[in-house]
């Protein structure tokens, strides 16, 4: 290894000897499965969040009785960089990950993390690595900031010792396959009063039985739905949803089971500056079927940072399944083509919502 170097912003920096990137095939990258040559690693001991670190990504020392390991105190971000024809790398509305992290972190009973060891250690870990984000639509950087509970001690209360760490994996154009949703009947993933608005490690756990009952059904994901009455819809496994009735988009509104997606937020947005008839407001299953059986549905679709929009094939409901229609210009087309332009920067972005990483 490199000797460590301290940074003005003080971030012990140690670097890798040989880069892993000549080892790596970007043209068969599985999503999550690779991770770039450093990590960065920030303690916070007593509430008291101690110097930054850059490292070689690789396993970590933590203690079997760490809580993380036995209540599930943990939270996480995703969010992508991406890299122009200039070489000039971005990231897309950061500060709201950044916000998102903090709220998420609250809830869960866990100390905020300052901005400066999110922004200074994210553009110092992504500057090192920035050999790792391609060019072209579709490649991006997948960032993963996380925040785990550390102290060994087994105790059911909130730990004194954390750990924010960032780990980089690199990605190619997400297809996803062909997507069909099992709306739910019988599980949730949030309740009122719960942790579904935070991204909280757990949530994730208690979507993959049910998730897997739906799999063996032939649906590759569920479509939540309120957890006292099942007859609202909500939303899917890692995505925020839109149904198109008509020529009018629905959403419902964020409330303490969903999570505030950015993808979503921006979607609301892009509708209104393109005079596209948004309607963030509760939506029931009932609506959806009827919808479906007078031929006004015309598309459903995700947003969420991984796939930024993916198209939904049909759905089943009880006995009904439905299939959706093949449309010539779908809306879930025209948003994607739209937040990619802007993502890549390719288009201008009035919103400023591109966060300039490497100049
Ligand atoms: C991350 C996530 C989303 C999408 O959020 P983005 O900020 O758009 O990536 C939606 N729903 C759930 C449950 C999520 O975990």
């Amino acid at each position: 290894m490199k000797p460590t170097v301290t940074t003005p912003f003080s971030m012990k920096i140690t670097s890798v000897e040989s880069s892993k990137l000549p080892s790596v095939d970007f043209n068969n990258l599985s999503f999550g499965t690779v991770f770039t040559d450093h990590m960065l690693v920030c303690n916070c001991s007593n509430g008291k969040w101690q110097t930054p670190e850059i490292m070689p990504y690789g396993p970590l020392n933590i203690e079997p009785s760490a809580r993380v390991f036995h209540y599930g105190q943990a939270v996480f971000e995703g969010m992508k960089a991406y890299k122009d024809n200039d070489d000039k790398v971005w990231l897309f509305r950061p500060d709201e990950n950044f916000k998102r992290l903090n709220k998420s972190a609250e809830r869960l009973a866990m100390p905020e993390v300052p901005e400066s060891v999110f922004f200074e250690g994210l553009k110092t870990l992504l500057n090192l690595d920035k050999k790792w984000i391609k060019k072209g639509k579709g490649n991006s950087l997948y960032i993963r900031p996380f925040i785990i509970a550390d102290e060994p001690v087994i105790s059911a209360s909130p730990s004194l010792n954390y750990k924010f760490m960032i780990i980089l994996s690199p990605a190619s154009a997400y297809y996803s396959g062909e997507v069909r949703v099992l709306i739910a009947e019988k599980y949730s993933r949030a309740a009122d009063g719960g942790i579904g608005f935070a991204k909280a490690a757990g949530n994730y756990a208690a979507q993959f039985y049910p998730t897997s009952l739906a799999n063996k059904e032939g649906y590759q994901q569920v479509i939540w739905t309120d957890a006292n009455s099942h007859s609202y819809l909500e939303e899917a496994g890692t995505m925020n949803v839109f149904f198109r009735i008509n020529d009018t988009l629905i959403t419902a509104p964020n409330n303490d089971r969903i999570l505030d997606g950015i993808t979503r937020k921006s979607v609301i947005q892009l509708a209104k500056d393109n005079n596209i008839n948004i309607e963030v407001r509760p939506i029931k299953v009932t609506e959806l079927i009827s919808a479906a059986k007078d031929g006004t549905l015309k598309e459903i679709f995700g947003a969420g940072t991984a796939a930024v929009i993916n198209p939904i094939l049909g759905f089943k409901h009880s006995d009904f399944k439905h299939e959706l229609p093949k449309l010539e210009k779908p809306y879930a087309s025209f948003f994607k083509e739209k937040l990619n332009n802007i993502q890549y920067n390719l288009t201008e972005d009035k919103h400023q919502w591109r966060y300039l990483v490497t100049p």
